[in-house]
């Protein structure tokens, strides 16, 4: 006799190989609290949170809805913490990226402050160009 178990959302009974793991807080949440739920609710669930009948599975058990909300915060840091720990595997150790971003930040500052430099010098430079122009002006004006 095949064994058959409730879904959790529309409350059909469904014979085993037809219940899947629904995870209330979704996967992508970190979530890892799971029901059992009939693949077609489980599918048109997806990862939404306003669907129907899981706003109705939530009234129904609020202590699960609640554990499931805490474990789901307690993996997202831990994968939180997993992926700067990937990071660290990747990246220069925390000291050598605290350099090069101070070595960068004083590149950055040199090389606004050239900038700066270069533009001020091709102001003075216009204006002596004006100048020199103004008084060739003033020497040939006439003449011309
Ligand atoms: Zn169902």
């Amino acid at each position: 006799m095949p064994h058959y178990i409730k879904c959790d959302y529309c409350g059909a009974y469904q014979i085993q190989s037809q219940i899947t793991k629904e995870h209330v807080m979704p996967q992508a949440y970190g979530g890892i609290v799971t029901i059992p739920v009939c693949e077609p609710c489980n599918q048109m669930r997806g990862i939404s949170m306003t669907y129907p009948p899981f706003v109705q599975w939530k009234q129904r058990e609020p202590a699960l809805w609640a554990s499931a909300q805490a474990t789901a915060q307690m993996t997202r840091r831990q994968a939180k913490a997993k992926a700067a720990a990937l990071r660290g595997s990747l990246a220069p150790p925390s000291g050598a990226a605290k350099k090069a971003k101070k070595a960068a930040k004083k590149k950055a500052r040199r090389a606004r402050a050239a900038a700066k430099k270069a533009k001020a010098a091709a102001k003075a430079a216009a204006k002596k160009a004006k100048k020199a122009a103004k008084k060739a002006k003033v020497n040939y004006g006439g003449i011309k």
